[in-house]
């Protein structure tokens, strides 16, 4: 659905290669809504999802939406040059946080595929408003599901967190999968946690076989 802002202007020749997440944190959608189309006001994004999944496009992705502010990544000061804005409808935490329902997240993925599909943005750019701006934002906010978007192949979530990896993984990694495993397990510590080789998989080993898994991508 269309709700064309006025506040967009060139790129200057900067080719997108980011997305930025936002929560609207205004009381209502139509507020956020009406401040995002004011010229007064002088913000906008691409584009913003309400609750129940409508997706309304305020800016074409070619222009600079107005979304991230003072803002820094990798080496890179105000990236709306190079960024696509998405803002999520929610009070934020201002006026009421709360989890983001299904129908808006669905209607996000479905829309950064697209997104994905027509511009060149590494899994690893796709960032909250606070990732980028640290000091002045907290959106989209610790009930925004990143690890839901990541296994629907958009953005990253770190392997390392998945304490369900057991030692029967270390044979995924190369490991003779015939041998004690308590043998397995102290040769994996002897090379990749040599600070407490004790032959008994615990978290800290989990996140390493973790993140050594990611690397290798097996
Ligand atoms: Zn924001």
């Amino acid at each position: 659905m269309d709700c064309p802002s006025p506040n967009h202007d060139s790129r200057g020749g900067a080719a997108v290669d980011m997305l930025v997440l936002h929560y609207t944190g205004m009381t209502s959608g139509a507020a956020a809504m009406d401040r995002l189309c004011d010229p007064a006001a002088k913000v906008s994004a691409h584009y913003t999802i309400d609750d129940d999944g409508t997706v309304y496009a305020h800016v074409a992705e070619d222009r600079r939406a107005w979304h991230a502010g003072i803002s820094h990544w990798a080496g890179v000061d105000n990236l709306n040059a190079r960024a696509i804005g998405i803002e999520l409808v929610n009070p934020g935490h201002e006026y009421g946080y709360r989890a983001f329902p299904d129908a808006q997240i669905a209607a996000l993925i479905e829309l950064c595929h697209g997104i994905l599909s027509r511009h060149a943005i590494p899994a690893s750019r796709v960032l909250a408003h606070s990732d980028v701006a640290p000091a002045r934002k907290d959106d989209p906010g610790e009930l925004f599901p990143w690890e839901t978007l990541a296994k629907a192949g958009i953005g990253v979530w770190p392997q390392g967190m998945n304490r369900e990896l057991g030692p029967e993984a270390l044979t995924r990694y190369g490991y003779d999968p015939n041998a004690p495993q308590d043998k397995v397990i102290t040769a994996f510590q002897r090379h990749f946690r040599p600070a407490k080789l004790n032959g008994e998989w615990d978290d800290e080993c989990a996140a390493l076989l973790a993140g050594l898994l990611s690397k290798a991508g097996v």
